[in-house]
């Protein structure tokens, strides 16, 4: 990806490839921040480990209301009490205890006013993995609060992520950048592009033997 994007022109002042003051910058070498940031969240009471199976969590889910999110956790393991007893966070997942009912509202630079209830728009999110990988949502705020990152520009799939992780960031007592969500690239069908969707990457244009102004000419026609 940093290859692709430096083909088509874009450049950057810090980051994996070139450094800068708040190295390391890939998420592999950040683990220790990572790592600081569960063992806060656990001795404050925010997150449980929860042992339920996909299995179970298929049995028990409600739907979620659009395709693209995880289903609501039915809060099985809410009520645990043994987080304690773990000194580290692997073996299990690690669930944030959300406000239920709580209104989570922020101003979007792009779309404007949003409004999520917590427990009702999502539920107990995961933010450390049973395979010993933080997860998204607890990286993404611990490396925006270290880098001090005041402003994060993305895609609009994450608009609820974002109620997620302000109360993560609130929790960790962290200030929260301000956000601007994109609306997404579409293809001609209208359907996002994704990896998953077989979509055409910058790298597959580029080896078909498009040049870089072709290829920013399409996305510019892009519905
Ligand atoms: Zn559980």
């Amino acid at each position: 990806m940093i290859e692709d994007l430096h083909w088509l022109g874009i450049n950057w002042q810090e980051g994996p490839d070139c450094g800068g003051p708040f190295a390391p910058y890939a998420q592999s070498e950040r683990g220790d921040s990572y790592l600081s940031a569960w063992r806060r969240l656990k001795d404050d009471g925010w997150i449980y480990p929860c042992t339920c199976s996909r299995k179970d969590l298929a049995l028990a889910a409600s739907a979620p209301n659009d395709a693209d999110d995880e289903a609501i956790y039915p809060r099985t393991c809410r009520s645990r009490t043994d987080s304690k007893q773990f000194a580290e966070p692997k073996g299990v997942n690690w669930r944030f205890r959300v406000p239920d009912g709580e209104s989570i509202r922020f101003e979007d630079l792009h779309l404007g006013a949003q409004e999520y209830t917590a427990g009702r728009d999502f539920g107990d999110f995961v933010i450390w993995r049973r395979d010993d990988v933080p997860a998204y949502q607890l990286a993404a705020v611990v490396d925006d609060a270290e880098m001090q990152i005041t402003e994060v520009v993305r895609g609009a799939d994450l608009l609820k992520s974002t109620a997620r992780q302000i109360l993560l960031a609130r929790a960790l007592e962290y200030a929260s950048p301000v956000y601007f969500h994109c609306n997404l690239v579409r293809d001609k069908t209208g359907q996002r592009m994704a990896k998953r969707h077989d979509s055409a990457g910058i790298r597959q244009l580029r080896e078909s033997g498009r040049s870089k102004q072709e290829v920013l000419r399409q996305l510019e026609q892009l519905p």
